[in-house]
């Protein structure tokens, strides 16, 4: 070890144990990783017990899926998560070194030898159960703990997974459930959560506080700063989420149970990475669609929002969203139903997206989706699927106008910093 600083103070008992995980943007070269270690020491000597959980460097991840895809047009599932989680180990290893030349004592470990025990979906693997034992010895010897994010092991086939993307937050979440911890802080390339993507809408605020309930709307609606399932592990195990930037000291947003305020709208968000299936006329009789969406689910495919249209007597179209990389399943299935019905066939629209709008206040406030739909109209854009749940109001749209949706739509539900 080299002891560069060794100008802290540690006292003996931990005041509390916390978690924190940086993102790729935080950790994408060696300067950054330097101001990381600094960050987590800092912790460190104000007597917290600390748990780093990183990402892989900058685009890194995006970089392997590329060479692999250069490599071979195949899938090879297991080995694609060997490669995949290759990007976190550089992470962990070198934020380690980076902090033991600190002067403070660190370790890192694998999702594997942290005990992140998953399900063996490759790409998309759960958590279901974290044996944490090997980081809390480390935390009893006083260690700063790093373990590397969005991965697992499958203790079945003993290969390693991943979480899917974005599932380093999933990793830390889930880690300081499992170790009780005081609060998780994801620490980003933005100040916070905002009432809509800061890249989007320039003028979009930062939230002090959100509950764990919108910020999961929010996050399955596209905001990709918190990995939905974060969200879910830290409602379901009371764990407060702190998102904050990498770069600097300021309070981000706080996400937990309760909130003060509760604005009918906290926020607009969207994603443009679904596609819209239609099987058209069909046979308006009892159990089409249960063959067809009992086809889809055997398949795995994701169905988000659907819509039955009546278009003439006896006659019906169905459509449906799907994650556009489920395109190709979610057609052959739907042809299979639709040669079974004798259907008029399917078509595919992979270019529209979708606009959502998310707030807690809107359980007793009624009247958002009128303004919502009055405020598209007036940009001239035409709506061709509604959902909502008690908190949010999503509508399919052209892709093509879905950013101009999202501006219009901070604007117009008052979202806008004051005095801008
Ligand atoms: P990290 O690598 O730290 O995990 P991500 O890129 O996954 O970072 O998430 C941060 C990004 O999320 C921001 O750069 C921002 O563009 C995007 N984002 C989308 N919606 C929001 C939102 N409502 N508030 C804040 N950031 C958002
Ligand atoms: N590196 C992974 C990704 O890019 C996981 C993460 O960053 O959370 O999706
Ligand atoms: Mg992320």
């Amino acid at each position: 070890m080299v002891w560069l600083e060794a100008a802290y103070t540690y006292t003996s008992a931990p005041m509390a144990l916390v978690v924190h995980k940086y993102g790729g943007t935080s950790v994408a070269d060696a300067e950054r990783i330097r101001r990381v270690a600094h960050r987590i020491v800092g912790a460190y000597a104000e007597g917290n017990g600390v748990v780093a959980v990183v990402s892989a460097m900058g685009k890194q991840t995006d970089d392997l899926l590329a060479l692999a895809r250069d490599v071979s047009r195949h899938s090879h599932p297991r080995e694609l998560d060997m490669l995949l989680t290759a990007g976190e180990r550089v992470t962990m290893a070198l934020v380690a070194m980076a902090i033991e030349d600190l002067g403070v004592p660190a370790t890192s470990f694998t999702g594997s030898q942290a005990g992140i025990i998953t399900t063996g979906k490759h790409g998309q693997a759960e958590i279901i159960e974290i044996r944490a034992d090997r980081v809390r010895e480390g935390l009893d010897q006083g260690k700063v703990v790093i373990v590397a994010g969005f991965q697992g092991v499958d203790p079945d086939s003993r290969d390693v997974t991943t979480l899917g993307r974005g599932g380093s937050d999933a990793t830390a979440v889930a880690l300081a459930a499992a170790l009780e911890a005081d609060r998780c802080e994801i620490f980003t390339d933005v100040d916070g959560v905002f009432t809509a993507d800061p890249r989007v809408v320039p003028n979009a605020v930062k939230l002090d506080e959100v509950t764990f309930e919108e910020m999961l709307e929010l996050a399955s609606a596209g905001a990709g700063v918190l990995m939905p399932r974060s969200v879910e592990f830290g409602r379901r195990f009371k764990i407060p989420i702190h998102v904050r930037s990498s770069f600097h000291d300021g309070v981000g947003t706080w996400v937990k149970e309760d909130t003060m305020e509760q604005p009918v709208v906290r926020g607009v968000t969207y994603t443009d990475d679904e596609a819209k299936v239609t099987v058209y006329d069909v046979p308006d009789t009892p159990g089409v669609a249960a063959a067809l969406f009992e086809l889809l689910a055997a398949a795995s495919v994701n169905v988000d929002m659907i819509v039955q249209n009546v278009s003439h007597e006896g006659i019906t179209d169905i459509s449906f969203t799907v994650p556009t990389v489920s395109i190709a399943v979610a057609r052959e299935q739907a042809e299979i139903v639709a040669g079974k019905v004798d259907a008029g066939g399917v078509s595919i629209d992979d270019g529209i997206a979708k606009v959502s709008v998310v707030g807690i206040g809107m359980k007793t406030e009624s009247g958002i989706a009128a303004r919502m739909f009055r405020l598209l109209s007036e940009e001239g854009i035409n709506i061709q699927m509604i959902s909502t749940s008690p908190i949010r109001i999503s509508c399919v749209i052209r892709g093509d106008r879905v950013l101009e949706a999202v501006r219009a739509l901070h604007v117009g539900l008052g979202l806008e910093d004051e005095g801008s």
